[in-house]
């Protein structure tokens, strides 16, 4: 287990500028996660911590030693990526085996090793097969236990469920999560579900155009948004922002309900909704409109959950809504970061 640390790190291609000045530092055993937008940067930057990619400017530190010069085999790093490779030839046990075989491991050593990864993953019974013989998803889980077996000081992983179904995803993503607990292997993870990062992260780099906007826990990233960007990108749907004069308002759409449901929720911001439209998914229900003239007819979404299903919402009707005062965030108009609260 070993901190991963980058200072300044930018990576150009060309014109491009894909990593933009990254710092951040990982803590030893955490499981950090990389998430943004496709073309942000994360892969590019977890390729400069694997060192399959020089950085333009920039260092890499691993366990507190400048790794930036060295190749990736003397890294400590094991790395899987979304196209993943095995050796055709090979049964799995083989390819499991592979990267320990190639350090002169003794015979029964191995044995204990492929079983114990293999079983992490739930592909014991497919040991004596083929990756031929394998679906798409068994096949990521040999890739996940070979880079597993070898017990790196670090473990980089490159969107490595994405190829699973969506039942498989949710299977893995626990075996994964409590693997990486179990072993207390420092493990940077690049995804664009924020699901994904939600669930597994101990703290998430929320990036974008090669920048990391805001490193914190879910619950920080989540609650406590740096700036209108992060505050935009997580959540489903996502923050509502409205720009005023003086500051750019936000509040979650489960915060935001019908006034007379949020009796004893302390002091409360009240906001008129025109309702244009609902929607009833089953577990929550969503209510589309707009603001009263003096937010802009800003388009807003409520997220009511099912405990208050006894409440009718009928679209084109108009309803008084609020937020708890401490459930709204305040933005600069400008810089669209975090700013002094203001009356509304
Ligand atoms: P995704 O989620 O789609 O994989 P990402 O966040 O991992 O995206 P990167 O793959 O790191 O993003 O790419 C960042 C930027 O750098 C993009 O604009 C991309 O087009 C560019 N880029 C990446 N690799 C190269 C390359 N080898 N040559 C030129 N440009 C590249």
């Amino acid at each position: 287990m070993a901190k991963v640390e980058t200072q300044g790190l930018e990576k150009y291609f060309g014109e491009v500028k894909a990593v933009d000045g990254v710092d951040i530092a990982s803590r030893e055993g955490e499981f950090l996660v990389l998430l943004g937008p496709s073309g942000c940067g994360k892969t590019t930057l977890l390729r400069m911590i694997a060192g399959l990619e020089k950085p333009s400017a920039g260092d890499i530190l691993i366990g507190g030693e400048a790794v930036t010069h060295l190749p990736p085999r003397a890294r400590g790093v094991a790395m899987v990526f979304q196209s993943y490779a095995l050796y055709p030839h090979m049964t799995i046990y083989k390819n499991i085996a592979f990267p320990l075989k190639a350090v002169s491991m003794p015979k029964d050593d191995i044995d204990r090793k492929v079983r114990w990864a293999a079983s992490m993953f739930g592909i014991e019974r497919l040991l004596r097969r083929k990756p031929r013989e394998l679906s798409g998803g068994e096949r990521q889980r040999v890739a996940l236990a070979r880079a597993l077996v070898r017990e790196p000081n670090v473990f980089l992983l490159d969107e490595p469920l994405s190829n699973l179904d969506a039942k498989l995803r949710t299977s893995a993503r626990e075996e994964l999560h409590r693997f990486q607990k179990d072993v207390e292997i420092t493990t940077i993870y690049v995804t664009h579900d924020q699901i994904e990062a939600m669930g597994m992260g101990d703290r998430i780099a929320v990036m974008n155009q090669g920048k990391v906007h805001q490193l914190g826990s879910p619950k920080e990233v989540y609650s406590d948004p740096s700036d209108t960007f992060v505050a935009g990108f997580l959540g489903s749907p996502p923050m509502n922002l409205i720009k005023t004069e003086d500051r750019i308002i936000g509040f979650r759409p489960e915060c935001f309900l019908p006034r007379e449901l949020l009796g004893g929720s302390g002091d409360l911001e009240s906001f008129t909704v025109e309702v244009s439209r609902v929607e009833d998914l089953g577990s929550d229900r969503l209510v589309y409109g707009r603001l009263e003239k003096r937010f802009g007819h800003h388009q807003v979404v409520a997220n009511l959950p099912t405990s208050f299903t006894h409440y009718s919402i009928e679209t084109g009707g108009t309803y008084d809504f609020a937020v708890p005062r401490k459930d709204v965030k305040f933005f600069d108009v400008e810089s669209g970061l975090r700013a002094e609260p203001i009356p509304l």
